[in-house]
């Protein structure tokens, strides 16, 4: 799942510790300890983003959505509230989770294996750049609600701070690789940086790229410019 518990989440805690060890002994920090920030990553599971005027058409007039889990970035939550997605063929996939807060488009982003069983082919896109992709039927418990466009999937990427991407000597708009270890250890080149004062680091990828590595929370990862 993509939402974590930020007080708690494992990689903060074991750079805390990592920090006090290395302080302790007296010792220089490596390189990875020396990091401002620990590396987050998260596997998102398909998911959509709503307009408040979607989400009345969808639950009833004035509904406002409830959070359910706060996820690792400031302010972003699971919704308690799913929708059931319609694809082309009739098709559907139930339980599709919102993350609120809501924004200005709708978004539905799914991984490549959930548009097959959809369906749809859908576009590999930066998050908000739906120009031109295909649309899809919402179905919620007060009624239907008809994307235009909006279905995609979404561009694996990593939030951070200017003060991370000074670190690794980055910019908004770079790729960096994401290395991961273990059994079914993956390098994933074409990690799109995006840089905002707002940010926390961390990597999102989505569950065919979280499965293909079996990703796991004590999977080791290193972000590589
Ligand atoms: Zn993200």
């Amino acid at each position: 799942m993509a939402v974590a518990d930020q007080n708690l989440h494992r990689a903060v805690v074991e750079h805390w510790v990592r920090l006090a060890v290395y302080q302790r002994l007296g010792k220089d920090l490596p390189q990875t300890a020396a990091a401002p920030n620990p590396l987050v990553v998260n596997v998102s599971a398909r998911h959509c983003h709503l307009t408040q005027a979607a989400v009345e058409a969808l639950f009833g007039a004035g509904h406002q959505l409830t959070p359910m889990k706060w996820l690792y970035q400031d302010g972003q939550f699971a919704a308690k509230e799913t929708v059931t997605l319609i694809g082309p063929r009739s098709r559907v996939i139930s339980n599709l989770r919102i993350l609120g807060p809501c924004r200005t488009l709708n978004q539905v982003e799914l991984a490549y294996t959930d548009a097959v069983a959809l369906g749809f082919e859908i576009p590999l896109r930066l998050s908000g750049n739906i120009e031109g992709t295909p649309g899809g039927m919402l179905m919620g418990p007060a009624g239907f609600f008809e994307m235009n466009q909006g279905v995609i999937r979404a561009l694996r990427h990593v939030h951070m701070h200017p003060d991370d991407a000074e670190f690794y000597g980055v910019n908004g708009g770079h790729d960096m690789q994401l290395k991961i270890v273990g059994p079914c250890a993956v390098t994933f080149d074409k990690l799109l940086v995006r840089v905002d004062k707002a940010f926390k680091l961390e990597v999102h990828i989505d569950t065919d790229e979280g499965n293909a590595c079996n990703l796991q929370p004590d999977t080791p990862c290193e972000l590589i410019k």
